[in-house]
């Protein structure tokens, strides 16, 4: 049985794709493993090469991938057509310096241990790397974490959202087939079931989606004791401080929220604004608001808005929205699905909400912008902080060093200090949620490649005397050299460096050397 792939835009059926169970996944798996090995063989510049070619190949397809994206999607064109050059971006940079980050180090010894010897750390992949991804970037967050571990030197499966598999789909196609690369890289479609068969089988998990099926990834990935790395859910805060500029933040602010219709992990769900400038502020984002254009297909630049991935989210942006105006907040723009037949929901500018509504403490994931006065910087802190999300979060202030101070007190993975979703570009910084939003992080220079490997610590010997200092047979005079010099270079100061002691021994010395209780018996 197939599974059908749905334009959210109107939804007719774009394609339908294999549902593949926990056999194909198994056998795809073992055939990764097989040709693993080779592509380890090639070494990062070998590997590097293929990966060139992969970059060809999506210049030279660009349109046709980012055509498919907006069919699975629904997101405007300008959007679709965003996500190949950010994936190739990030492509470039690991594979010019894959060598350098894979590259053996020698560390320094630094103790008299092992001071004769050479210390070598080297990486070796996981062989087989699962990618499992979620539906709204479906392109872009299927390379960030492929291309990584692809150049690391491990084979990867990766399963896209069943929402989305096409794109992704056609691009291990065109690696296989078009480019003619090693058999390293295989996409595994369908839904839930599909994922976890991949969690069974892999060597390594890379997850990106929702926080409840990270925890089921968590619980099964522990019981096979293999690693994982999880790129969660988020309810990102916005603070606006009185002295912001408050045109960039109001065109940030709409842009950060209605990005990709909302939903993308790091859009503002949330939005704090200090109250003298609150009343100008929602103002200034009423009348950008209003002037979005919605429309969810078509390859035209001029469509800022599209459909949200599916009916299903369409239904949860309806009820946080419906909740919200149902216990006092007001829509000032929006606030309902639009006419038509796709999953649109008009771009929502909410007001006079309060932290315990759902629009306010749940993902929303959707075209909605909630704005809440708060007093001061300290209250906006505070109320940002109360979430247990911790993606990432941005500052508005015209003073950088005060952005940055309160950027400091806040419980997120990245915080952008007077700009909006840019910490995504900036790949050389790890790119990770804390508290709910996630477990270890993507990217981050050398860490985005060596997260995919194991450490092997190699120790040679260069002097080869018949015995060592630690070896048998134990003897008063090698014993007391070792603490002797222990002393000597660790002791706070020279009563202790000459192991005087100042008072005779404790009185309860005898007791903790034999065993014996403190406590004495009532007799
Ligand atoms: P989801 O958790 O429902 O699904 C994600 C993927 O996991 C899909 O491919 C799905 O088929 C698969 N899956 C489902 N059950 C599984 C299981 N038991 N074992 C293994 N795989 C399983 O998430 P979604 O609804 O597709 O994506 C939206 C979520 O992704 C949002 O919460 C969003 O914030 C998050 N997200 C996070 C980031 C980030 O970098 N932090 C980026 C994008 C999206």
């Amino acid at each position: 049985m197939g599974l059908e792939v749905r334009s959210p835009a109107d939804g007719s059926v774009v394609a339908s794709v294999a549902d593949q169970g926990a056999e194909d996944v198994r056998a795809t798996v073992g055939r990764l493993r097989e040709s693993q090995p080779a592509w380890e063989a090639l070494g990062p510049t070998g590997r590097g090469q293929w990966l060139g070619r992969l970059r060809d190949w999506l210049f030279d397809n660009d349109e046709r991938i980012a055509e498919l994206l907006q069919r699975e999607t629904g997101k405007p064109w300008q959007e679709a057509t965003l996500e190949v050059p950010f994936a190739i971006d990030l492509l470039e940079y690991y594979r010019k310096r894959a060598a350098d980050f894979l590259a053996d180090s020698h560390p320094r010894p630094h103790n008299l241990l092992t001071a004769t010897k050479r210390l070598t750390v080297r990486y070796r992949p996981y062989p087989v790397v699962g990618v499992i991804c979620p539906w709204n970037n479906p392109v872009l967050l299927a390379l960030a974490d492929a291309v990584p571990a692809l150049l690391a030197g491990a084979a990867v499966a990766i399963k896209p959202s069943e929402l989305t598999p096409l794109a992704t789909r056609e691009i291990v196609r065109g690696w296989r087939e078009d480019v003619g690369a090693p058999r390293v890289l295989e996409c595994l479609t369908g839904a839930g079931e599909t994922g976890s068969a991949l969690v069974e089988e892999a060597d390594f998990i890379q997850f990106t989606g929702s926080t409840r099926t990270g925890r089921k990834i968590a619980r099964r990935a522990a019981e096979r004791l293999i690693p994982y790395s999880l790129e969660l859910g988020g309810k990102d805060a916005m603070i606006v401080l009185a002295d912001a500029d408050l045109q960039r933040a109001a065109n940030a602010a709409v842009w950060g929220a209605m990005f990709n219709s909302g939903q993308t992990c790091t859009s503002v769900e949330r939005v704090f604004v200090e109250a003298p400038v609150y009343d100008e502020f929602v103002a200034l984002v009423a009348g950008r608001v209003r002037g979005l254009r919605q429309r969810a297909a078509g390859k035209r630049f001029d469509a800022d808005i599209g459909a949200l991935s599916s009916q299903a989210q369409l239904a949860i942006v309806e009820q946080h929205v419906s909740e919200a105006l149902a216990n006092g907040a007001r829509a000032v723009v929006g606030g309902q699905r639009a006419d038509g037949p796709g999953a649109c929901f008009e771009p929502t500018l909410l007001v006079d909400v309060d932290p315990s509504m759902r629009c306010m403490r749940e993902e929303t994931f959707g075209p909605t912008l909630p704005v809440m006065k708060v007093r001061d910087a300290d209250e906006a802190v505070r109320v940002a902080n109360d979430s247990s999300y911790g993606l990432s979060a941005s500052v508005w202030t015209h003073d950088h060093a005060r952005g940055e101070r309160i950027a400091r007190r806040l419980e997120t993975g990245a915080v952008n200090v007077n700009d909006m979703f840019v910490n995504v570009s900036a790949i050389r910084m790890p790119q990770g949620g804390w508290k709910e939003s996630g477990v270890g992080a993507r990217l981050g220079d050398a860490h985005g490649l060596r997260k995919y490997c194991r450490p092997q610590a190699i120790t040679a010997a260069r002097l080869t005397p018949r015995s060592e200092l630690l070896w048998y047979p134990y003897a008063a005079l090698k014993g007391k050299v070792f603490l002797r010099v222990t002393r000597l270079l660790f002791a706070r100061d020279w009563r202790r460096r000459l192991g005087r002691r100042r008072t005779a021994a404790h009185p309860d010395q005898a007791s903790i050397i034999d065993g014996s209780s403190r406590q004495r018996s009532p007799s």
